[in-house]
């Protein structure tokens, strides 16, 4: 394998990079810069370059004993002298000027000579070329007796006018390199900018967390610049645990960098201090939306280059920009998360219409879903004329009766107002029991509005100051009313319930109910009476007074069972103008006295005054057969006796009578 194969790529590249240059070219690195040369549009700008080198030239001259009394001058490509005028005469200028322009016209060296205080003096001038074309771009003049001139002074000037120009290309090529360089070093210096902010760029991007996003600016303008000393000043309830992010001072004096950049929304700049070594740079952090906050920074350094500011608007402006993203993000997370928790509740409280399940639904999922440490839910009670404590996890509280406008909650409900406390001990003007006994420091509140009337009350408390934030707040609203609404549910579930189970003319239980609670007790009790009751020549009542009268009376005589029994006795219209009584564990002989009790009480109550027949009979745990169609059949049988047996009295059913004879 030859030496060439065997460096594969490597080794032809080598080879191309020698067939390239030439000889010369490979010995000298820098052999392209003698190609540059000043052309005659630089000219006018060469000034400068011209006259140092000149002076360079003139401190560099090992003076030879011939030429120590030689005055020399440079002059431009006009033919004017440029460089200070020192040590020679001022009327000397136009001699030199007078031969340069001589030079000029014939492109030679010129000389003219002048006798002065009894000398003679040459004044000579020589023409600069430049290397590549060989114009005219500068002359140098020389001052020198005349008898020196003759004798070689001439050749020993044009020398001398060679190694200047020699010293004037030097000079040239190092700023040409010099300049080079620093537009290489800006380049690469913005470039090293560019690939930081593409990184800040894409990690700030990365982040959708808020506060990660000023975290990431702030370390990244933070090692950018290490002397710097950097605060963010952030508006609305933004809050951060970073020591370097702060809220916006509630003032700022309206000359501060601050202020001016948060209001123009545009980067502001300060020397600051007295001695101005300092420079005070206010970054607006803004978005599509509006300027979130504000960087302060501190730089000791007055002379803060543009590329750095710009890269910092840059900078400034990418986390603006993150910031609203993540912002949004969080924003419609929480929503989610508020939609998901509503659902959620709503479900739980869809599983029931009975108003004290719905009460503990709401407890428990409220107390789980803002992680409060007490939960208290307040709900009218009309009979008792306050606040029923339905609701509570502190078991003091349970069952209470708060006065309408005492305390938190009272007043949540009398003002139909919400509230939010985040330091009960600072700032509390209503005394509240359940915060002092709790010790708790913050609490959300919100009316609890049923189908637009208040009847209650929700609060949330925890130990911790500053505890609930607004979204909260507004979220524990947004769940009151769904909690009104499942509370108007139950509520009108009950009344439908109840009507259901009433009979309209008598305000009796509907037939209906009676066998269904009659049927329940038969499964659990051990014993019970039923009373029949009928009005007797009720027919004929009609007749005389009217229906409507008729109804009247059936309403009287349903008035006075239902105050004749006891609070678990059950009175229920059985049919037509015929009622019935259950007496839950009691036998035919107690239910007799009730019956009596309202046969009397019929007879002498009743306007126009009629009378009724009873029939009762019981069951027991004993009997064979044990249903309500037996129970009824057998009271009905003995209200027929009783009618048989002239009406306007008691009949106890003949097979209890007869039992009780067989069996005294
Ligand atoms: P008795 O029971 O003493 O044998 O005679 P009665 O006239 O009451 O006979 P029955 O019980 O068979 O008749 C029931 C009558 O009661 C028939 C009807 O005109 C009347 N009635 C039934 N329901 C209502 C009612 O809701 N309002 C009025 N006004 N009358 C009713
Ligand atoms: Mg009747
Ligand atoms: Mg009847």
């Amino acid at each position: 394998m030859s030496e060439q194969e065997a460096y594969g790529h490597k080794g032809s590249q080598v080879l191309v990079q020698d067939t390239m240059l030439t000889k010369d070219d490979s010995e000298d690195p820098t052999a392209w810069l003698r190609d540059t040369d000043i052309v005659s549009y630089d000219f006018p700008y060469a000034a400068d370059l011209i006259a140092t080198s000149f002076n360079e030239w003139c401190k560099g001259q090992a003076a030879l004993p011939f030429t120590e009394s030689w005055r020399w001058c440079v002059l431009n490509y006009e033919g004017k002298r440029i460089d200070p005028i020192n040590q020679s005469p001022q009327h000397w200028n136009s001699y030199w000027e007078d031969a340069a322009g001589l030079s000029l016209l014939s492109r030679k060296s010129y000389n003219l000579d002048l006798v002065e205080d009894g000398k003679s003096i040459t004044f000579l001038s020589v023409p600069i070329l430049t290397r590549s074309k060989g114009d005219i771009f500068a002359l140098l003049g020389c001052a020198m007796s005349t008898e020196q001139y003759e004798k070689g002074g001439r050749e020993i000037a044009e020398a001398m006018a060679l190694h200047y120009k020699t010293c004037f290309y030097r000079r040239f090529e190092h700023v040409f390199v010099s300049d080079l360089a620093s537009v290489h070093l800006n380049a690469e210096r913005e470039s090293e900018r560019h690939s930081v902010l593409f990184q800040i760029v894409q990690r700030m991007h990365d982040n959708i967390d808020v506060d990660s996003v000023l975290i990431e600016v702030i370390e990244s303008i933070c090692a950018m610049y290490p002397g710097a000393r950097l605060v963010l000043f952030m508006s609305q309830d933004h809050r951060s645990a970073h020591p370097q992010v702060k809220p916006l001072p509630p003032r700022w004096e309206s000359n501060d960098v601050c202020a001016r950049a948060f209001k123009d929304g545009r980067v502001a700049l300060q020397n600051s201090n007295v001695d101005n070594r300092y420079l005070e740079i206010g970054l607006p952090l803004g978005g599509k939306q509006g300027v979130y906050g504000v960087f302060h920074m501190v730089i000791f350094n007055p002379d803060f280059p543009d590329v750095d500011l710009r890269f910092l608007t840059m900078v400034a402006d990418t986390a603006g920009t993150a910031f609203e993203n993540a912002k949004l993000y969080e924003r419609s997370n929480q929503l989610i998360r508020e939609l998901r928790m509503s659902n959620e509740l709503t479900q739980r409280l869809n599983q029931s219409l009975r108003l004290g399940d719905i009460f503990q639904y709401a407890f428990e999922e409220l107390l789980e879903m803002f992680q409060a440490d007490y939960c208290c839910i307040l709900h009218l009670d009309e009979e008792k004329g306050g606040l029923e404590v339905i609701a509570c996890n502190y078991p003091a509280l349970l069952n209470e009766i708060i006065d309408i406008g005492q305390g938190l909650g009272g007043k949540v409900y009398s003002t139909g107002e919400p509230l939010i406390l985040s330091d009960y001990l600072q700032h509390a003007e209503t005394a509240s029991k359940l915060m002092d006994a709790t010790k708790s420091q913050s609490i959300i509140a919100t009316p609890l509005s049923v189908g637009g009337e208040v009847r209650g009350a929700i609060m949330l408390a925890h130990r911790d100051a500053h505890y609930f934030s607004y979204d909260n707040y507004r979220l524990l609203q947004a769940m009151a009313g769904h909690i009104g609404l499942a509370v108007g549910n139950a509520r009108l579930h009950a009344e439908v319930r109840r009507l259901a189970n009433r009979d309209s003319l008598t305000g009796l239980y509907a037939r209906h109910y009676l066998d269904e609670e009659i049927k329940n007790r038969q499964g659990t009790d051990f014993c019970g009476s039923l009373i029949v009751v009928d009005i007797d020549q009720f027919k004929l009542v009609n007749d005389t007074y009217g229906h409507q009268k008729g109804d009247k009376i059936l309403k009287q005589v349903s008035d006075i069972v239902k105050s004749s029994i006891r609070k678990g006795d059950i009175a229920a219209r059985w049919g037509g103008e015929e009622l019935a009584v259950y007496l839950p564990q009691l036998g035919v002989q107690q239910a007799a006295f009730v019956a009596e009790r309202i046969r009397t009480r019929v007879q002498a109550e009743t306007e126009p005054h009629v009378t009724v027949s009873c029939g009762i009979a019981e069951w027991s745990w004993t009997d064979e057969r044990v249903s309500v169609e037996s129970l009824f059949y057998r009271a009905d049988m003995a209200l027929y006796e009783a009618k048989n047996n002239g009406r306007n009295r008691v009949v106890i059913d003949s097979k209890q009578t007869e039992s009780r004879v067989e069996n005294p």
